[in-house]
């Protein structure tokens, strides 16, 4: 068997996270059918077996193994300006927000983003004295193809959370929210709200705030939050200071001011019970019965920038297939880390997704 595929040259790390049977599959008698091989990142279905760079859950290794394997990477990443994305996919009830943390009830202390959160704000608190920084915070969702603010200060009714029934308000008239190219490649997205933050606390209230509304934005709940894909964004800018005490500190590079600006995608993608593929190459996700085109937009440039011979050969990367791989196009391939994390449940019931979930990640890497 091949080792994992993820050198440190590897611009997309693929992890699968295993979440533990849950009430509804016990009470059903679910069995679990997902074996991971002792000692190796090897999950096996049936006959079919997969490597990954790193397989959680039901292996006993802790829940910050993840983090500090997979992500703690990308945030030190962020200090030396390369942007980054963390993907997690999956089916619906597979533990995607749990995994991510977008939940605002379940997953909040421990899922992925509050870790982000902690471990950014523990090193901006060791370089203080040396670097100035600003942060920036934006939560949006992308749902069919539009895109949506999770952020958007009148977001939640009053009066309609009174009665328990918490709707989305837009603006009148506000312009529809616009993912925007500059002209050295920089996307930005015009229309959404930016919250600058200074302190975890902030930041944590932002991703509160943004679950809560997608939780609670639509009467259709559980059909809107498996339909599309939240993007918790922070961006971090950052200035050293010079010292003013020690000239003959400053060499030739920290004399001229440094800036340096990068940012991270914290993605809960759409159930991928939405992305049908179609044939048996494996090379093409065609648009099944349900169409989401994010989903499959994701797969086929995940796919193009993992194989490292088309790469080389200059293959195009399909970003502009979906408005999801348009807004990520400066934080997957180039210079930015990827990592995805499969999500998948153990259950029987769920085998034929868990397959498909597990073919996608593989072609992945
Ligand atoms: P998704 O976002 O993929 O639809 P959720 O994150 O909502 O899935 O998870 C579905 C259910 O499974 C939730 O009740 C959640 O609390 C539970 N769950 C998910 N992952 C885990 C885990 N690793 N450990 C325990 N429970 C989990
Ligand atoms: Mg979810």
């Amino acid at each position: 068997m091949e080792p994992a595929g993820g050198g440190e040259d590897c611009c997309v790390k693929v992890a699968v996270h295993i979440r533990p049977l849950i009430g509804d599959e016990k009470l059903q008698g679910c069995k679990d059918c997902v074996t991971v091989v002792p000692g190796k990142p090897q999950v096996q279905i049936g006959t079919h077996s997969f490597t990954f760079d790193h397989v959680y859950g039901s292996t006993g290794s802790p829940s910050s193994a993840m983090f500090e394997e997979c992500v703690a990477p990308l945030v030190d990443g962020l200090f030396q300006g390369y942007n980054a994305t963390v993907l997690a996919y999956g089916q619906t009830g597979s533990g995607k927000t749990y995994t991510m943390g977008t939940g605002f009830k379940d997953g909040c202390q421990t899922g992925l983003i509050p870790q982000v959160m902690n471990a950014l704000f523990s090193k901006i608190e060791s370089l203080k004295h040396q670097t100035e920084f600003q942060m920036h915070v934006s939560f949006i969702e992308i749902l069919k193809e539009e895109v949506q603010d999770l952020l958007e200060p009148t977001c939640l009714s009053k009066s309609e959370t009174a009665n328990g029934h918490a709707g989305k308000v837009s603006v009148p008239g506000k312009p529809p929210i616009q993912i925007r190219e500059s002209s050295n490649g920089v996307i930005t997205l015009a229309g959404s709200t930016e919250v600058s933050v200074t302190s975890l606390k902030e930041m944590a209230a932002c991703l509160e705030q943004g679950s809560l509304s997608r939780a609670t934005g639509s009467t259709n709940m559980n059909n809107q939050s498996s339909r599309s894909h939240a993007i918790f964004t922070i961006t971090m800018e950052q200035m050293r200071k010079l010292n003013p005490l020690y000239p003959a500190d400053s060499s030739a590079e920290t004399l001229n001011e440094e800036y340096l600006c990068a940012k991270l995608h914290l993605v809960d993608l759409a159930g991928s019970e939405r992305a049908k593929r179609t044939g048996s190459d494996g090379l093409r996700f065609k648009e099944g019965v349900h169409i989401n085109k994010g989903l499959l937009a994701l797969g086929n440039v995940i796919s193009a920038l993992g194989d490292e011979k088309k790469r080389k050969e200059g293959v195009h990367v399909p970003y502009r297939d979906s408005k999801l791989t348009r807004l990520l196009q400066d934080s997957l391939g180039g210079n930015s880390r990827t990592v995805m994390i499969a999500c998948i449940s153990p259950a029987d019931i769920n085998a034929e997704e868990t397959l498909n979930t597990l073919k996608y990640a593989n072609r992945a890497r």
